[in-house]
């Protein structure tokens, strides 16, 4: 059985990416940061459907916390690996540039660009020494095209973009890939603010995604079957961006 490690698996689309990678046989390692009772819910649907987890509560953005729980997860389980990383938890805490506080920008960048520094460290030693391995980073079309309030947010995932690109140079000729999914407006508690009929009509397809509409690439990304794809970015975002 292989072992997937998805970061902020409690809800919107590591909740879906968790049900999808479960459903495709993965032991998911169900992250999160501070919802118990919403990363419990994944861990049930999980197992309601036959599938295998558990729960692995860290803060992204806190690398000691991140080796510490890390740490303690293999030794637990020492003969196993994650073989599947999927780098979702992230954040947005919009403002004008004129008007952004140091904390806003510093918690987006520590969140959403760091965590995937921190975390990735955790897993990639074993997936050199087992010659497989994918990882896989959710991004935002913030993050290709721009967004006006969100200088944090856009510059932290282009970030996350570039490093995507670099590491899957790295560590290609080790079997493991390494690529982005770019989703663009999808129903969760992130976007449950924003006025769907409005900005549809800026969606060639003319309406939010569906966190399973990206847990599906991922799915696909993470399988044998997308072995030849690396360095990739992947947009889901109906048609507003490529
Ligand atoms: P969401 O519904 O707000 O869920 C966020 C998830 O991330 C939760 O599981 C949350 O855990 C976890 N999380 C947040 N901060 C964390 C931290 N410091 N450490 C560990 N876990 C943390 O968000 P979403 O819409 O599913 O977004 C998922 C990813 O997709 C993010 O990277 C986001 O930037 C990206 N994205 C989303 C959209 C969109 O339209 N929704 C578009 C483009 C990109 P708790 O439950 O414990 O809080």
């Amino acid at each position: 059985m292989k072992y997937a490690l998805v970061t902020g698996g409690s809800r919107g689309i590591g909740k879906a990416i968790c049900l999808e990678l479960a459903a495709n046989g993965f032991f998911v390692l169900i992250n999160y940061k501070s919802n118990s009772i919403e990363a419990l819910n994944t861990l049930n649907e999980i197992t309601g459907n036959g599938g295998k987890g558990e729960l692995i509560q860290f803060d992204v953005a806190n690398s000691e916390e991140i080796s510490l729980k890390m740490e303690e997860w293999k030794i637990a389980n020492p003969d196993k690996f994650v073989s599947v990383l999927v780098n979702n938890a992230g954040i947005t805490d919009d403002n004008l540039m004129v008007f952004m506080s140091d904390k806003q920008w510093n918690t987006v960048i520590r969140t959403n660009l760091d965590s995937f520094f921190y975390v990735t460290r955790q897993v990639l030693t074993n997936m050199v020494v087992n010659k497989w391995g994918r990882i896989i980073n959710v991004v935002s079309l913030s993050g290709q095209s721009g967004m006006a309030g969100q200088t944090n947010y856009s510059a932290a995932k282009a970030g996350v973009i570039a490093a995507t690109k670099s590491l899957a140079m790295e560590i290609g000729k080790k079997n493991i890939t390494v690529n982005a999914v770019a989703p663009g407006f999808i129903r969760t508690d992130m976007t449950k603010d924003l006025n769907e009929n409005e900005l549809k009509k800026l969606i060639p397809l003319n309406r939010f995604g569906t966190p399973g509409e990206v847990a599906d690439v991922v799915a696909f990304l993470a399988s044998e079957k997308a072995g030849y794809i690396t360095g990739e970015t992947i947009s889901i975002n109906g048609g507003m961006y490529s």
